[in-house]
This record gives C-alpha cells, sequence and structure tokens, in this order.
C-alpha cells in the first residue's frame, strides 16, 4: 500500500496565508523571495516540498484521525508558547548516561545543542549539568518484553519541573534510557507537558540493534530490582554515537521542541513535525519544515527564513571545527562531527538559499 495525500494548490494556499483579512496582511509583510519559497510549497511540481505518503495502515495519520492544523488555527490558538523577552532559552537536561564521559559525548551534545540553536533562531539552547538516574528520583523497572531497564517518564517530568531555570522557554530532558508512561504500557519514545513547557525524550530505541536479540541492553530473565537502588544503571549500555544517532536525534528534539510552540502535527506536506508511529516513519520525514509550519515558526521567533537557513547550512558544513564551547583550543581528541547522514538536507538548505536570492 501507497497512498499519497495530495492536497490542492487552493487548499494550501489557504492553509499557508489564511482566509482572514489581517493574516492575509501579515503574510504580504513577508519579503518577495520569502514569499517565493513558501509558495513553492503550494506547486504541485514543486522539487523542494512533496506531499506526504502513507506507506502502511500503522502510519500516524491512518492511525491518528485529526483536523490537520493551518496557520491561522495555529495563531489563534490561545494556549500556544511563545518565547518572550527574558525567557527565550531553552535548556537541555541529559539524564543518566551518554555512552561513557569521553570527548565524543561531551561533542556530541555540542552539536545537538547547536543544531537546536540553528533550527529554532533566535532562542538560546543550553546544555544543562547532566544528572545520573539515581539524582531524579524516579521510578523504573525492566521491561517483561525486550528485558531492557526503563525509567518512568512522569517521575522525570516532576524532576524537570523542579529543574526548570526562571528564564526557560522550555526544558527538554533526553537521555539514551528506555523510558515507559505507565506499568500497562511497553514503551514510550517521550512524554511532554506543553503548557509546563517541558518534555523527556528517549534516543534508546534509535540504537540500530535495539530491536535485535544481540541488543547489548538486555538484562539477565529475572533479575530482581529494588526500587531507589541505581546500581543497575551504572556502566549501563547507551547506544553507540553515530551519524545516523546524531540524525535522528536532532530530528526528534526538534520535532518535540516544535510542540512546545504549539505547532500540532503536519498533515499538509513532508515536513519534520509529521507525526509518527515508528522509527521507520520518523525516518522518512524530512529534516526541516514544510512552509505551512516554516510560517508558525517564523511568526513566534521572527527571524529572516535565509538568516536561518544559512544557519542550519553552516552546521552542516563537512569538516568544520565545532563551535562547542567546552571544547580546548589545544585539544586533539576531537573528531569532526558525522554529516554524510545530513547530505540530503545540505542540499536541499542550498537550493531553498537559491529561492531565498541568496
Ligand atoms: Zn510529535
Ligand atoms: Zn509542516
Amino acid at each position: 500500500m501507497m497512498q499519497v495525500i495530495q492536497h490542492s494548490s487552493e487548499r494550501l494556499r489557504t492553509a499557508l496565508v489564511s482566509s482572514r483579512q489581517d493574516l492575509t496582511a501579515l503574510y504580504q509583510k513577508y519579503s518577495r523571495d520569502e514569499r517565493r519559497l513558501m509558495e513553492e510549497g503550494l506547486r504541485p511540481d514543486s522539487t523542494l516540498f512533496s506531499p506526504i505518503s502513507l506507506h502502511s495502515d500503522s502510519d500516524w495519520i491512518t492511525s491518528h484521525p485529526e483536523a490537520p492544523q493551518d496557520f491561522q488555527s495555529f495563531y489563534t490558538d490561545p494556549y500556544r508558547s511563545i518565547p518572550v523577552k527574558g525567557r527565550e532559552t531553552v535548556y537541555i537536561q541529559t539524564i543518566g548516561s551518554f555512552g561513557g564521559a569521553d570527548a565524543l559525548t561531551e561533542q556530541y551534545l555540542g552539536w545537538l545543542r547547536d543544531y537546536c540553536e540553528a533550527f529554532y533562531y533566535g532562542l538560546l539552547v543550553k546544555l544543562l549539568d547532566p544528572v545520573t538516574v539515581a539524582a531524579t528520583g524516579c521510578a523504573f523497572r525492566i521491561n517483561d518484553n525486550t528485558h531492557n531497564l526503563q525509567m518512568h517518564a512522569g517521575d522525570l517530568l516532576n524532576f524537570l519541573e523542579k529543574r526548570k531555570p526562571k528564564d526557560a522557554f522550555c526544558i527538554v530532558g533526553i537521555t539514551m534510557i528506555d523510558l515507559y508512561p505507565k506499568d500497562s504500557w511497553n514503551f514510550v519514545f517521550g512524554q511532554a507537558s506543553l503548557t509546563e513547557g517541558m518534555g523527556v525524550f528517549s534516543f534508546a530505541r534509535y540504537d540500530d540493534n535495539f530491536y535485535t536479540r544481540s541488543y547489548k541492553g538486555r538484562l539477565q530473565k529475572g533479575k530482581k530490582m529494588r526500587q531507589g537502588d541505581y546500581t543497575a544503571f551504572t556502566g549501563y549500555y547507551t547506544p553507540p554515537i553515530t551519524g545516523i544517532l546524531l540524525l535522528r536525534s536532532c530530528k526528534t528534539l526538534t520535532h518535540e521542541i516544535g510542540h512546545i510552540f504549539g505547532i500540532k502535527h503536519c498533515q499538509w506536506l513532508q515536513c519534520v513535525m509529521q507525526g509518527s508511529n515508528h522509527l521507520e516513519e520518523s525516518d522518512r520525514r524530512p529534516l526541516d519544515l514544510c512552509p505551512v509550519c516554516l510560517r508558525k515558526l517564523q511568526s513566534a521567533l521572527k527571524f529572516k527564513m535565509a538568516d536561518r537557513y544559512r544557519a542550519l547550512l553552516q552546521w552542516m558544513e563537512p569538516g568544520l571545527p565545532s563551535n562547542e564551547p567546552h571544547s580546548s583550543p589545544e585539544s586533539v581528541a576531537h573528531s569532526a562531527k558525522p554529516t554524510q547522514a545530513f547530505e540530503d538536507s545540505r542540499q536541499w538548505l542550498q537550493k531553498c538559499l537559491g529561492v531565498l536570492g541568496d
């Protein structure tokens, strides 16, 4: 089964521009080039923006029917979050170990931070000092089917709520350890509280081996766990840091922060804000926003589109040393950013900048 969701140009235009006079007038304030870029998405033959294709019944849109969110319904949503002066920082809190305390881990977190900062152009993104699982005081368990360690996502959100700095737009917890929302559930990729501006997301299942028998995070069957005794987390397996892991985590983190802005799952065009039910569907999503979601984000952050694309492109340029703040100039242990997995996105950004007359 392969089905394409092809909206008419008129429907997409209304989703992007709106039918309300004030929002149409606001749209006209974009530069001619910016409008040309966004209107690329209305052209059925566009090489920059493609219609969404459904590959199976387990795809997100098929299993979660809901009204698509156009620009107008986003803009007029009284519950969406807008960064205001004094609250313009995204905090990233790592929980538990990230592939050991080596230089690569620190670099990886720096790359992730820099990527989010380019994507959410105009916001600051800061890494909070890492915390151990024990420091969160969360409940945990061994999953009955996959036999890996899992942390209680709600407990982690309670912990993050207390850690959230005053100047935070939001705080996002990231971890390489699997999560579960409640006893009766098998697992969850992440959980968020949009009104509180926080979320927690796990990259554990982005490990290529997660669903195989050779997965190294499996614990012995029947191993007894005592709540409050976190020794099982010491030296616990975490996925190796690869280009694919970096790509997947950049995609997940920006998608999830998008929700905190009030951007719902995209049903207009291929877009990083598309919902996903499984890893294959999430891998199929592009790394960046469709024109409708781009306008949503731009209306909240007020960036020039070319500035944002240029920052993302610069992040993807191969061979450049990272701007990660903790790296000392004399350090030689730093490896190059694994950007091969970003090559399609890099070319796409160059085409967008071409349309923007850059
Ligand atoms: Zn989502
Ligand atoms: Zn979109």
